[in-house]
């Protein structure tokens, strides 16, 4: 039973990059049925361009032999991760729900229910948006694999350490400033709202606005001077997430006799944690990639609320080994002593 858990842990790191993926695809798949909507409505095919054209019947190609009334069914799925419907049911941020309770000064029940289901799924999952959900994350793991080919071809990249609390008073100071301008602007400063809005802005009207310029300073800035340092450090959503799942019951445990202290996990943790010495903490989005990377299964899922305080070196390293010759010389010492 063990075993096949255990294999199934190993493989969930692909299973979350299929999630990145389909949620990044459907920022795309979305607005481009919303066009294709538009068309519908118009009853106007003639006075599309040839463009427009090619989008109309490539989606009516698709979604024709499944859908009787387009214009109303590609309503079940609709919006961004910031906020959308999934086939009736309205879902936002936390994020989106906090700043927009802090622009608006009043307490709006309809909205702030949206996001009660991603915070109870943060309380028992943690920060999982950010591992599994995040269209940004797809584009910043992408961005490390790029910094660490740079990396390899003898190219510096950044390195550098911040505190991680930054992060935390950013969330403050941009809910403040929601609330004295009326405005969220949380939002400008969010990476998943910007790519959502991006992409929409590129589909729909054909341009980028200033959001796409933020991002890929946020790009650079993980490539030149701080590995993944925008989530780390800066994110207020990942602040929030943070903070939501402090307790989270979902955590990940080191089984202290399997580990050979290769230190593999703390090398592939884009948040810079430290597995090797059960230190996951409130940081931890639950990404799976030191499982994944583990080379002899000593990483594995656990329910509880906190993490197990450090257990000494793995017992299949070599300074366990060494502590125990030590320990063993001593005894004998102490024997030949008496
Ligand atoms: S400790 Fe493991 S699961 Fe947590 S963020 Fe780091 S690599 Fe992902
Ligand atoms: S054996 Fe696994 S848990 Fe131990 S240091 Fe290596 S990767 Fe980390």
């Amino acid at each position: 039973m063990k075993q096949h858990l255990t294999f199934w842990m190993r493989h969930l790191n692909k299973l979350r990059w299929l999630s990145l993926v389909t949620v990044f695809s459907m920022l795309i798949i979305i607005p481009v049925l919303g066009l294709y909507q538009t068309y519908v409505a118009a009853h106007a095919y003639d006075l599309l361009t040839p463009g427009e054209k090619r989008l109309y019947d490539t989606v009516e190609f698709f979604t024709g032999p499944v859908l009787n009334d387009p214009e109303n069914d590609l309503d079940a799925i609709k919006g961004t991760t910031w906020s959308g419907t999934f086939f009736g049911l309205k879902l936002s941020d936390p994020l989106a729900v906090l700043g927009q309770t802090a622009a608006g000064f009043e307490v709006y029940w309809p909205f702030i229910l949206t996001g009660l289901i991603p915070i109870l799924l943060t309380v028992i999952l943690g920060r999982f948006f950010c591992g599994w959900i995040c269209p940004a994350t797809f584009l910043y793991e992408l961005n490390t694999n790029l910094g660490a080919w740079i990396h390899k071809a003898g190219i510096p990249i950044g390195q550098r350490h911040f505190d991680r609390r930054i992060k935390y008073l950013v969330l403050i100071v941009g809910l403040v400033l929601s609330a004295l301008t009326g405005s969220v602007l949380v939002a400008a400063i969010y990476p998943p709202a910007i790519i959502g809005r991006e992409i929409y802005y590129a589909i729909a009207l054909g341009g980028f606005g200033a959001g796409a310029v933020f991002f890929v300073l946020t790009l650079l800035f993980d490539l030149l001077v701080s590995r993944r340092g925008f989530c780390r450090y800066l994110c207020p959503g990942g602040a929030l997430y943070s903070l939501l799942g402090r307790y989270r019951l979902l955590r990940i445990k080191r089984e202290v006799t399997q580990c050979n202290d290769c230190a593999k996990c703390n090398a592939i943790c884009e948040f810079e944690l430290d597995p090797m010495k059960d230190g996951f903490g409130q940081e931890c989005n639950n990404c799976t990639a030191c499982i994944a990377i583990c080379p002899t299964d000593a990483l594995l899922f656990n329910i509880d609320y906190k993490d197990v305080p450090y257990q000494g070196p793995g017992h299949l390293g070599h300074k366990y080994r060494e502590n125990q010759l030590e320990s063993l010389n001593k005894e004998v010492q102490q024997i030949y002593e008496a």
